[in-house]
Order: structure tokens, then sequence, then C-alpha cells
């Protein structure tokens, strides 16, 4: 039987994983909402590095890891690329492409999140969209500036923070009505690529908002490389239901 552990904790990975029968396991972190609809198996959780995630291979005798991932979670994609050629196993990677900036656009790369300080020093009202790492510098806040933090959980702030906790996707109505509310005068935002997110982006170009991009971490080399969900999905189907070109005899 041929099993696939399919890593998760983006919308793209939930599609492939709606789409897996209960031979397959769909692994999360476990930062995000657990779906509970799924005819696979779920868990939740790291593995353990390298060695429990190897460990999990050989107890589940999983032989395709598909690393769905999103493109920032780098530690989880080298582990998966490690264990597959310490198995000779094959990875197979959905790896979405970034984002382009277009004409109006004024965005700067930050390779870490002391580049993004310098970045946004000179303006007042920074909307930070990069997830939680924001929450743990509030005690870092510029006396001139005001931060709001979008981010999946809820968090208490301080009188220089406003924390909103939200889960795109996201609209380019709701995203104007954000930036007014905040009076957000630059976006700090994660390379992520795909539709779910990327309001915010044209919100910041027509108002001419800078945005601070922070690069995207290189990921390792993977057996095979796809774009799209459904390009992913077809190779999927192929390689567990594989069908000869000619199964009769004339
Ligand atoms: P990471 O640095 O690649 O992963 C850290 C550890 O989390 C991994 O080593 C692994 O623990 C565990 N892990 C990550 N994904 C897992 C999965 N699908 N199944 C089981 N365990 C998993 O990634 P991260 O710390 O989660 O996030 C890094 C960046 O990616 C952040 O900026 C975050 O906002 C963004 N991001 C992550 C997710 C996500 O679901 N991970 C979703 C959206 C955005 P062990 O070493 O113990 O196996």
């Amino acid at each position: 039987m041929k099993r696939v552990l399919l890593l998760g904790g983006t919308g793209d990975a939930l599609t492939i994983a709606r789409r897996l029968g209960p031979d397959h396991v769909y692994s999360l972190a476990g930062l995000g909402r657990i779906p509970g609809d799924l005819f696979c198996s779920v868990r939740v959780g790291g593995f353990g590095g390298i060695d429990g995630l190897k460990a999990f291979i050989e107890a589940q005798s999983i032989s395709l890891i598909v690393d769905a991932t999103h493109p920032y979670a780098a530690q989880m994609s080298r582990h998966a690329s490690a264990v597959s050629a310490l198995k000779s196993m094959p990875c197979w990677a959905l790896r979405r492409a970034p984002w382009q900036p277009q004409s109006g656009d004024a965005w700067r790369e930050a390779a870490d999140f002391s580049s993004i300080l310098d970045a946004i020093a000179p303006y007042h009202h920074p909307l930070w969209t990069l997830g939680r790492e924001p929450l743990s510098h509030l005690d870092e806040i510029a006396p001139s500036q005001h931060w709001t933090i979008r981010c999946l959980d809820s968090h208490p702030g301080n009188a220089r923070a406003t924390i909103i906790a939200a889960r795109g996707p996201f609209s380019l109505d709701g995203e104007r009505a954000l930036f007014d509310a905040q009076q957000t005068d630059v976006l700090i935002s994660k390379n992520s690529g795909g539709a779910a997110t990327e309001a915010k982006l044209a919100v910041a170009r027509e108002r001419g908002l800078p945005v601070v991009m922070l690069q995207r971490p290189g990921l390792p080399p993977v057996e095979r490389e796809f774009s799209d969900t459904s390009s992913l999905l077809n190779a999927l189907e192929a390689w567990l239901h594989p069908h000869p070109l000619f199964d009769k005899t004339p």
C-alpha cells in the first residue's frame, strides 16, 4: 500500500488533504484550525526534529512525503528533505510562487526582524501581517509608533499595540477598512504568494504606501516541485493509481 504523509499548514495543503483517503496522513504544526471533516487521518504537533520524523515515517510505513507547508516554514521543509534523503524515499513539494511587485508598488525587502524595524522607523502606524513574531517585541515599540499586529491568535497588546486576531482570506474592502481604521502608513508582510492574503498589497498600491517584505527563506531541493494544487493532485493521482497504457492485448 502506498501511504502519503502530507505536511500542511496552508489553505493549499487543506485542499490536497480533502482529496486524501483514509490510508493517508495529514500533519499540522497545530498553529491554526484543525479540520474535523477529513477522510484522511490528521495528526497535530511537531515530530521531534529529523529523528522524530524519520521514526514516524518508519512506524507509519509512509512511502511519499508531500511538503505543502507555508513558504516560510523552512525548518519543516528541511527536515522533510533530509528524511527523504536518509530513507531514499520521494519528497514532493508545493512551492507557491512569490508575489511580484507591480507598477506603483514601493516594496523594500528586509532580511530579518531588525532590518524591518530599521525600515519602518520613519512611519507611525505600521500594520504587521507576519504572524506572531512581532508579539515578542511589544516592549520595543518606538514612542512615535502605534503598531497594528494581525495574527491568528488573540493577544492583549498594550498602549502602543493593537492586536487583531483574524484568518484569511481577506477581501479588498475589508483590507481598505482595516487600513482606514488603523491609519496604516506602512505594511509589513511575508511574500507568501497566492490569492488569500494578496488584497493588502493592492490597498498599499492604491494608496501609495510602502511595503516592507520579509525575504523568503531558502528551501531545500526536492524530487518534484509543483506550483499549484491541481498539478500536484494530478501527479498524486497518477502515482497512487498508475494505469498502464495498454492493459489488454488486441
Ligand atoms: P518551521 O520553523 O518550519 O517549523 C518549526 C517546527 O514546527 C518544525 O520543526 C516541526 O517541529 C513543527 N512543524 C511545522 N510544520 C509542521 C507540520 N506540518 N506538521 C508537524 N510539525 C510541524 O515553521 P513554523 O515555526 O511553524 O513557522 C515558520 C513560519 O511560517 C512562521 O513565520 C509562520 O508564521 C509561518 N507559517 C507557518 C504555518 C504552519 O502551519 N507551520 C502556517 C502558516 C504560516 P518538529 O521539529 O518537532 O517536527
